[in-house]
């Protein structure tokens, strides 16, 4: 199975066996343009050429030749915006990224005309410039183009439709239930592009692809590519395809992905749960025309404040030395640290929040710093699941964890003693890429069932949560109280300002 991971700055090609075990990989980076401050895009050549040139890399390290894939599956950045000239093929404007800004005057605009509740009804996502729908109304006027998307001359797609685009033949215009949550267009309930929602961005539907299932044929690959046709059975937005690939298919299920920032899913099974404290509701796969749903939550600042004990503090030499010089104390001497450097997201929404370090000593030293920053990734992580849990009714069984931090040994027994759940970490790191791997042979009938899919998923380590709940108490209201001096200063600035 052959897994196209295409990220913000890296497109990957991994080779995975029918046992879920990693043959061979291949990355290529590319630029990031940022015309004006806040503004990011790719050029859809660059998205396209080093998918290609990833996937022709992976085969050849494989030793394999390309009839021996069994089936392609793409996963990919989210949200991001492409549209194209349908006959040509051809890109009318770059791709706007999903972090980009330039589009949050139109969603004000939205939000100040009390459209938020419906918007967040009807798809699951709070307004925000992330999201597709004002990303292509902003494209559409500034290429003056709305008459041909009208006259269905110009296709819309998500990085995964423009890829299957571009390298399924036939030319497929499609894009897939998960990847379609994520553009502000689609109804959760009815699974289809909504014509009040259309109506208010002014996007036509004759510039929009079809929503397939998750796994599903979308058609061949090209033998333009490999030399032969291979079926691509799968698209997934890549936080989905991660959740599928850490084998979470129980209501309850959850998966946490500690990179720079960190991004929680929880399967909620068959009914798309809301939540009023800046969860997301998202489709977690749809599979036979069945949608599984999801709840969704990012910590802006996870990675990044080990970054920044590395960059601006100067206390660690790498990211991994953080681990060692934590280890140098049994905890962090009663100091926490909120890296709240961007504001704070759920359940606090507060932007105007800053950064907090509290009860510095004469005897605080850097590895007790050191220790708050791994500790706050964690009580951020575990606020999230609270959140879920809530939502839910109840508490998840185990947390399955995944991205570059999840190496640190120190910090995923931390989570398991902060959220006093056992804290599972899999073989296969590379969840996205495995999941989307998996979906594709699903779709090409390798595995008959999510759960024979899952068998494929090996723990590595199981990190069980410390048993004296009286010290996991103490923490917690340690942590709370941080979090709320962080607050009350914010407030304290917003008034003085
Ligand atoms: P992203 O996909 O967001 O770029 P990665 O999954 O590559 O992130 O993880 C990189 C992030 O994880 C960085 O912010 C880095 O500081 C952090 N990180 C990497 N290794 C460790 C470690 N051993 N301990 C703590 N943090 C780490």
């Amino acid at each position: 199975m052959l897994a196209l991971d295409q990220g913000t700055t890296s497109s990957r090609a991994i080779l995975f066996t029918d046992e879920g075990r990693l043959s061979a990989s291949a990355a290529f980076e590319f630029a990031q343009h940022y015309p004006r401050p806040g503004w990011v895009e790719h050029e859809p050549k660059d998205i396209l050429d080093t998918t290609v040139r990833a996937i022709r890399e992976a085969v050849q390290k494989a030793g394999i030749s390309p009839a021996q894939i069994a089936a392609i599956g793409i996963t990919n950045q989210r949200e991001t915006t492409l549209v194209w000239d349908r006959l040509t093929g051809e890109p009318v404007y770059n791709a706007i990224v999903w972090q980009c800004r330039r589009t949050a005057s139109i969603i004000q605009k939205l939000k100040d005309r009390g459209m938020a509740p419906m918007l967040h009804q009807k798809t699951g996502l709070v307004p925000d410039a992330y999201f597709s729908a004002s990303k292509i109304r902003w494209l559409l006027d500034e290429t003056n183009l709305q008459k041909r998307a009208e006259n269905g001359e110009l296709c819309f797609g998500t990085v995964d439709s423009y890829l299957a685009y571009h390298l399924v033949k036939g030319r497929p215009h499609v894009t897939d239930a998960t990847n379609a949550s994520r553009t502000m267009l689609m109804n959760l309930k009815t699974q289809d592009w909504d014509e009040e929602l259309l109506r208010l961005f002014n996007i036509p539907r004759a510039m929009l692809p079809r929503i397939a299932d998750t796994a599903e044929t979308i058609g061949m690959l090209d033998e333009a590519f490999l030399g032969t046709e291979i079926p691509v059975t799968a698209l997934a937005g890549d936080q989905h395809a991660a959740l599928f690939g850490q084998a979470c298919f129980e209501p309850g299920a959850v998966k946490n992905t500690y990179g720079t920032g960190c991004f929680m899913l929880m399967n909620t099974g068959d009914k798309p749960i809301q939540d009023d404290k800046g969860l997301l509701t998202t489709v977690a796969w749809r599979l036979n025309g069945k949608p599984t749903y999801a709840l969704e939550g990012s910590v802006f600042i996870a990675g990044a404040a080990i970054q920044w004990l590395r960059d601006e503090l100067g206390i660690i030499d790498s990211a991994g030395a953080s681990e060692d010089l934590a280890a140098q104390v049994k905890d962090s001497g009663g100091v926490y640290f909120v890296p709240a450097f961007t504001g704070l997201g759920a359940p606090h929404w507060d932007m105007y929040a800053r950064g907090t370090l509290t009860g510095l000593s004469r005897g605080t030293g850097r590895a007790h710093i050191a220790r708050a920053a791994l500790e706050a990734i964690a009580y951020q992580s575990n606020d999230l699941m609270r959140l879920m849990a809530k939502s839910l009714g109840h508490k998840p069984v185990s947390l399955k964890v995944d991205g570059g931090a999840t190496a640190n040994d120190l910090l995923m027994q931390l989570q398991a003693d902060i959220a006093g759940i056992s804290v599972l970490r899999p073989q296969v790191r590379e969840t996205t890429a495995l999941g989307v791997a998996l979906l594709a042979g699903m779709g090409v009938g390798l595995f008959g069932t999510p759960e024979q899919a899952a068998k494929t998923w090996q723990l590595d380590r199981r990190f069980t949560p410390d048993s004296n709940v009286d010290l996991r108490q103490k923490r917690l209201g340690g942590w709370e109280r941080a979090v709320k001096t962080a607050l009350f200063e914010a407030q304290l600035r917003k008034e003085s300002t």
